[in-house]
């Protein structure tokens, strides 16, 4: 799964990265499936011990081109865990309020605690995304953001964070099929909003913003991912492996009791 990690200070070009590809795995979609399954089981044994521990906190980020598939992902990948200690932050169009304060303040205080997995549906890289892409804001702010933002990730890492970045990278033809699927299918009405054909106009625009969020933000603390996600189950699969690798290399134990419990006996 190496494959997909974005080295850091590498020049990302997407038109390089094949969002069909599926790796090393070439046993197709049951066999994957299989294989996630067994991966929930794990993820959810590393959560209880994460949660148990209470040293470590996990922070996930997810972006992605509308259909990407970030909620597919939090749907499919996290089915195992225990909702207690798992929380989902999804961060909108900035409020009043938030716009009054500097872009990473709503982000600073959604990160996780010990002990806690926090999956990020969106996020600061928001704010040199869409706001590069529409001009809301001047280059010459949004261009030292991505300093701003390493250094704030290092600051979470250097206090406990582990943080896996994960770019779910779909082409347009695959956005297509989603959206019309979307406006097929009454029952996902919700998910379609009009704007979003303005934004898939954009789609350049938008590869390039990403492609610079990739080159500049992939650091040894807080690695991107690129995950090819045409294939739903390639992408959970990979998503999860990473995850799991991850977790169990911070070799995490149970805490002991504080008390001495030999020879206790329940009548
Ligand atoms: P889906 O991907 O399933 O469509 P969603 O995450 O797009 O779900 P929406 O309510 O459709 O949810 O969109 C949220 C919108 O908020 C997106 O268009 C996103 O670009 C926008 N947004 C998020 N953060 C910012 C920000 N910092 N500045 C401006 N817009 C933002
Ligand atoms: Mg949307």
């Amino acid at each position: 799964m190496k494959k997909f990690l974005v080295k850091p200070e590498s020049k990302v070009k997407l038109s390089k990265w094949d969002p069909n590809d599926t790796g090393d795995f070439k046993d197709g979609k049951e066999a994957g499936l299989a294989r996630l399954e067994k991966l929930n089981g794990k993820l959810e044994t590393l959560q209880e011990l994460l949660f148990a521990e209470h040293k470590h906190k996990l922070l996930i980020v997810l972006q992605a081109m509308d259909a990407g598939g970030k909620d597919g992902t939090i749907r499919r990948v996290f089915n195992s865990v225990n909702p207690a200690g798992v929380r989902v932050a999804s961060f909108k169009a900035p409020t009043p309020e938030e716009l009054d304060h500097d872009f990473l303040w709503r982000i600073h205080k959604e990160v996780p605690a010990n002990g806690e997995m926090v999956i990020f549906n969106r996020s600061h890289y928001e704010d040199v995304l869409v706001v590069r892409v529409h001009n809301y804001i001047q280059p010459e702010v949004w261009g030292k953001r991505f300093e701003q933002i390493n250094e704030f990730e290092r600051t979470l890492a250097e206090n406990g964070t582990t943080i896996l970045k994960f770019y779910l990278h779909i082409d347009l033809d695959e956005q297509k099929e989603r959206l019309q699927a979307r406006l097929d299918d009454t029952s996902k009405h919700w998910k379609f909003r009009i704007g979003d054909l303005d934004e898939r106009k954009l789609w350049p625009d938008y590869m390039q913003a990403f492609e610079d969020v990739l080159s500049k933000t992939s650091t040894d603390y807080a690695p991107w991912y690129i995950v090819p996600a045409n294939r739903k189950w390639f992408r959970d699969l990979l998503i999860s492996t990473v995850l799991v690798d991850t977790l169990e290399g911070l070799k995490m134990k149970y805490p002991e009791s504080e008390e001495n419990l030999d020879g206790v006996v329940i009548e």
